[in-house]
């Protein structure tokens, strides 16, 4: 890590830790040298294996299954971290989900639901980190949209305007509080090879690949190496960065 100790820059809190980005998130960060924190929805194991493989990286860890669309649950997460770790630094929010259906098939409950964990989910936590960095003059947020959110997708459009949503968040975020030292940035990752995208059928996973000027899929790993960029950009704030293989040019 450059300059600043992990002790000065605080933890780093993941959402959606125990699988694909939030996972390559949580140990890209660890390696980077910061104590980890993260949640999860719903796999105690995925999370005890992660435990322990970055307490291996000589660094603290701590995690908590809490459901992002659960205030109460994320402010619990943030005072059990920064009880058992110390003050949150970094927050990066990779928790998301997908409920794909044309307009006029989607329920009430795969619009709401989608909202609710992708766009309050970010919004929760942000809420609740905000105050303590500003009061130390110094924090990053990173949150995880989509090109989905920047340019919509058929049959996504509860997922793309969640990730939409979550673009003009951080933009109004970074301006409010730039001047407390805080930085927000988001991130707009293409297809990147996941559970998310591994429950795609094969079809469309090809179709997709063909479409890619790169012609694969990116690595969840690529996308952590964007987030430990961001958090060490000491002068980037209000970006969208786009991580897609040049499939949205
Ligand atoms: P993933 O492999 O499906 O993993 C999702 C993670 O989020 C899991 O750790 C899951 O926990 C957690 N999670 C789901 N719902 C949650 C909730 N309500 N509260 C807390 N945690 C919850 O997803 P991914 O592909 O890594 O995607 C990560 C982020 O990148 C998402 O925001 C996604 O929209 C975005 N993204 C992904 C792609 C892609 O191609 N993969 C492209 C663009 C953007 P459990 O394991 O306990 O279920």
């Amino acid at each position: 890590m450059n300059e600043t100790s992990a002790g000065e820059r605080g933890v780093a809190l993941i959402t959606g830790g125990t699988r694909g980005i939030g996972r390559a998130t949580v140990l890209r960060l660890a390696r980077d040298g910061h104590d980890v924190a993260f949640c999860y929805a719903s796999r105690p194991d995925a999370a005890v294996e992660l435990e322990k493989e970055v307490s291996e990286l000589g660094v603290r860890v701590y995690s908590r299954q809490t459901d992002v669309s659960d205030p109460d649950a994320v402010r619990a997460l943030v005072a059990e971290t920064e009880e058992r770790l110390g003050t949150v630094g970094t927050v990066v929010t990779s928790a998301g989900i997908v409920r794909d259906q044309p307009l006029l098939m989607m329920s009430d409950d795969d619009w709401q639901r989608v909202q609710r964990v992708n766009l309050d989910g970010t919004y929760h936590l942000c809420r609740s980190v905000v105050f303590e960095m500003m009061k130390r003059k110094s924090g990053c947020i990173v949150n995880i949209s989509s090109v989905a959110g920047v340019y919509g997708n058929a049959t996504q459009s509860n997922y793309s305007a969640s990730k939409a949503g979550i673009i003009g968040f951080t933009k109004a975020l970074a301006k409010e509080v730039g001047r407390y030292g805080i930085r927000a940035n988001a991130i707009a990752p293409g297809f990147i090879d996941t559970d998310m995208t591994s429950a795609l059928p094969d079809k469309v996973r090809e179709q997709a690949v063909k479409t890619i000027p790169l012609r694969r899929l990116g690595r969840p790993e690529e996308v952590a190496d964007m987030v430990s960029y961001l958090v060490g950009a000491e002068y980037v704030t209000g970006a969208v960065l786009q991580i897609d293989g040049g499939l949205v040019v």
